[in-house]
């Protein structure tokens, strides 16, 4: 067995143990894979360990991989880091998503897209649930605004939820208090619009089994599955 269908298996042993014990039925976690940084072979191998959902940062990185991906092995390929909007038209040829979606503009820019090709997409939006500056993603408090922004300008742009990147180099309770935040926004929102919110998009490398915890329905992993980053 290579490393990474090795910690693959721990990894996934993990998310079982961490879903039951927070009272949740087993397979109610999903996890992606995060592959930037990580060339093909990397992302081959973790897909022959049975891993189908991959998760890029970058449009232009992720075109290079994608373009080389075996059109047999099937995968699916979501974008998880800022959008720009003149990569808007791209992202959509390349992502079955984007869940990254964190201002309306960008969201209008979709639709113009997607009606003029007859198609539609899922997207979550991103929430900086930490307050820290250097983080993409829409405040708590703007949140419901940019949500119904979307549902009465953009028919053709589906949200499923929110996602959020946890604070960075913090301790457990912080990193807790972001994911039961982004929790509570979601409930809050799904019965004051009256309108199902179901998948919370949190929890990485170091945080994963916290905020499964805290209700994540996908864990987005990158150094527990390939090791360090250069
Ligand atoms: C890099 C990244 C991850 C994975 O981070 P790890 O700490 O390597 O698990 C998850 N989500 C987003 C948005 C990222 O940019």
């Amino acid at each position: 067995m290579t490393s990474i269908m090795n910690r693959f298996e721990e990894i996934q042993s993990k998310i079982l143990a961490a879903t039951r014990s927070s009272g949740r039925k087993p397979g109610t976690v999903a996890l992606m894979a995060v592959t930037k940084t990580r060339i093909l072979p990397e992302i081959i191998e973790a897909w022959q360990a049975g891993i189908r959902l991959f998760g890029e940062n970058r449009v232009q990185e992720a075109a290079l991989k994608i373009g080389e991906w075996p059109t047999e092995r099937l995968a699916e390929w979501r974008l998880i880091g800022n959008l720009q909007r003149n990569k808007a038209r791209k992202a959509l040829d390349l992502f079955s998503r984007v869940d990254s979606v964190d201002r309306l503009e960008l969201a209008v820019d979709l639709q113009r897209i997607l009606s003029e090709r007859d198609s539609k997409v899922e997207v979550l939006l991103e929430v900086n649930t930490s307050g820290e500056a250097s983080k993409h993603g829409v405040s708590p408090e703007r949140t419901e605004k940019l949500l119904e922004g979307i549902l009465l300008h953009c028919p053709r742009v589906t949200i499923r939820g929110l996602m959020t990147v946890g604070p960075l180099g913090a301790d457990a309770r912080e990193a807790a208090a972001a994911f039961s935040l982004l929790r509570e926004l979601r409930d809050g929102l799904s019965e004051r619009l009256g309108f199902e919110l179901p998948e919370l998009s949190m929890g990485m490398s170091e945080d994963f089994e916290m905020a499964i915890e805290q209700g994540s329905t996908c864990v987005r992993l990158g150094r527990a599955l390939f090791g360090p980053r250069e």
